[in-house]
């Protein structure tokens, strides 16, 4: 059983590589948006060891968790300086401040999306301008919209290819890697953190909930998105 999934994990691992490889051949510029979830440790260490041509990038929204500074230090560790860290901008981030209060999102939807737009989804699109791909971590078996998501699409919203290289792994699948390799996560996850986001938006999922149940667990399980993979909002809705 042991062989058989360190095979599997094998053959999926040279799946991702040449399918990074062949985007960075028919794409050139090729970016990784690290969510710095589980998923994000396996695509990380695949692209430092195998694509060093990608470049990777994570957004710092200004309220993440301790835990996950703790884990960009651990990477940083391990890998050099090879993530770009990006922030939303200042004068955007005052106004928006300014118009709805700094936890402005925990009382209306429109008010979470604003939030959503100025921390994440506006540093982001400004970051991936002359990039020609994107590469995300999402997986089909996180939630109902992510299910319908392909492995190749063009992403209107922001204008280049997007590509998921994970889309079938399963969470076993993505552990297993992680513990092969001895890889950093983020410590949260040890407390039963499946999906982290921002610090006042994500807390612990219970036994038999999605992954994702403790994103915006306020609100309806349509909206739990940010607004960086619009196609699976639309399609069911993050
Ligand atoms: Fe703002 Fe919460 Fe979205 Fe983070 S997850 S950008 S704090 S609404």
């Amino acid at each position: 059983m042991g062989q058989l999934l360190t095979f599997d994990l094998e053959a999926k691992t040279a799946a991702i590589r040449e399918l990074l490889t062949g985007c960075v051949r028919d794409y050139g510029r090729v970016v990784y948006a690290s969510s710095l979830g589980a998923e994000a440790m396996v695509l990380t260490d695949i692209i430092c060891t195998d694509v060093p041509e990608i470049e990777i990038v994570s957004i710092d929204t200004g309220r993440l968790h301790e835990e996950t500074y703790a884990l960009l230090e651990r990477l940083e560790r391990r890998y050099g300086n090879r993530m770009r860290i990006i922030y939303p901008d200042a004068g955007e981030l005052s106004t928006l401040i300014a118009a709805q209060g700094i936890n402005g999102f925990f009382h209306r939807p429109e008010r979470r999306a604003a939030c959503c737009h100025v921390r994440k989804v506006l540093p982001f699109r400004r970051f991936v301008a002359g990039y020609r791909a994107w590469v995300t971590g999402v997986r089909r078996e996180q939630s109902k919209s992510r299910a319908l998501l392909e492995p190749l699409t063009w992403d209107t919203e922001h204008g280049l290819y997007k590509v998921s290289p994970l889309l079938d792994w399963t969470a076993e699948q993505v552990w297993a890697y992680i513990r092969t390799r001895k890889l950093p996560y983020n410590a949260l996850h040890d407390r039963h953190y499946p999906s982290i986001g921002c610090a006042p938006c994500t807390r612990a999922v219970q036994a038999g909930e999605d992954s994702r149940a403790g994103r915006w667990w306020w609100e309806s399980a349509e909206a739990r998105e940010c607004g960086l993979h619009p196609g699976a909002r639309t399609a069911a809705a993050r």
